[in-house]
């Protein structure tokens, strides 16, 4: 078991303290916050450091822990999927798209996942651990010194549910927030949840204007129980209720996820239903063809039937996409990202 402390968990402030502890000078601190954010996470690589303050830091320090134990690029789109071993050995996988306004990256949140959807690959084989701050950090700097390019955009939309590690990815997103850090404005940051209503509460309240998407994928509580265990705990309506006071405290529009699966939620019914539930909210509904994930029997729904379905949601006046599916050829579309893949 490797002990040694990880030097992306600590704030500046923290590694300050840390290394003055050791005996080193303050303004060491700066240099090793440098190349941290710049990407460089090897501490030997810190060549402004004398040779055996490197020894001793290696000794005591890691900075994330990650290796990148694969890397996948889709044909079709040129996104890319990394397959990250962590510091224990459990592997996670994330995300590198680009996009006209520059790189985005679907970060995990989680080894696994507790939430047990029933159309999500990352459910399979269930939750081991929470990944820590610098193990969040270490994603994006990984894949930003991969590509030697910045990285724009977060989305939290990879393995786990941010919402069951919340303060560790509250800490992580005020972190690259930071102007010594990445700098990565609030507002190209993206937290998804699957509904977990106290925390939808508690988010609202932290007074950062980072967006929120909500997985919704039903229009009534006998369809989202059937495909969704959490919807047990709270119902439709009460995640509903969340989601109106999280605009009425922070007047920002949620986006609601919605997989389209052949003849479970896609009928002009559910269109209909879902369509009354809304309307009138500060609301964007996002239509995610079903990704195929083996082992599970659900079907996309036909382009013809998401055509209808999007018309009925803008007859109600609500403000609705269809999602552009980006590296389906290596496993790296919604919902299916898992946590054991290394062969
Ligand atoms: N746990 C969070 C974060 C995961 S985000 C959440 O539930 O929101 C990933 C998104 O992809 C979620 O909206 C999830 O419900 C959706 N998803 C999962 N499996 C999918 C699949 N097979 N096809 C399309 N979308 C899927």
């Amino acid at each position: 078991m490797d002990n040694r402390s990880d030097l992306l968990d600590m704030t500046f402030e923290e590694l300050k303290e840390a290394l003055t502890a050791m005996g080193f000078p303050a303004y060491r601190a700066k240099q090793i916050h440098q190349w941290l954010y710049s990407g460089r996470l090897d501490i030997n690589e810190m060549t402004n450091l004398p040779k055996n303050m490197r020894e001793r830091l290696s000794g005591e320090f890691i900075a994330g822990g990650l290796k990148i134990a694969k890397k996948l690029v889709s044909e079709i789109d040129g996104t890319r999927k990394y397959l990250f071993e962590l510091k224990d050995g459990n592997i996670i996988e994330s995300v590198l798209m680009k996009y006209r306004y520059g790189y985005s990256v679907c970060l995990s949140t989680q080894v696994g996942c507790r939430m047990g959807c029933a159309f999500c690959a990352s459910a399979g084989l269930g939750m081991v651990r929470n990944l820590t701050v610098g193990e969040l950090l270490a994603q994006v700097l990984a894949i930003s010194n991969d590509i030697g390019e910045r990285i724009g955009h977060i989305v939290l939309m990879g393995i786990g549910e941010p919402f069951d590690n919340y303060d560790n990815v509250l800490e992580f997103m005020r972190r690259i927030n930071r102007e010594d850090t990445l700098n990565i404005s609030f507002r190209k940051m993206t937290v998804s949840t699957c509904g977990i209503v106290p925390r939808i509460l508690e988010f609202a309240r932290e007074g950062i204007p980072v967006n929120l998407s909500v997985s919704l994928h039903a229009p009534n509580d006998e369809i989202r129980q059937r495909i969704m265990p959490i919807a047990r705990k709270w119902s439709f309506d009460e995640l509903l209720a969340a989601c109106k006071e999280y605009t009425k405290i922070t007047s920002r529009r949620i986006t609601y996820e919605y997989s389209m699966i052949e003849n479970v939620n896609d009928s002009a019914e559910h269109a209909k239903m879902l369509a009354e539930k809304l309307k009138g909210t500060l609301c964007h509904v996002n239509l995610i063809p079903v990704n195929k994930v083996e082992g599970t029997a659900f079907s996309k729904s036909s382009k013809a039937r998401i055509e209808d379905f999007r018309r009925t949601l803008e007859k109600y006046g609500i403000a609705v996409t269809v999602r552009r599916e980006l590296g389906s050829d290596i496993m790296a579309a919604c919902g299916q990202l898992r946590r054991n893949n290394i062969t």
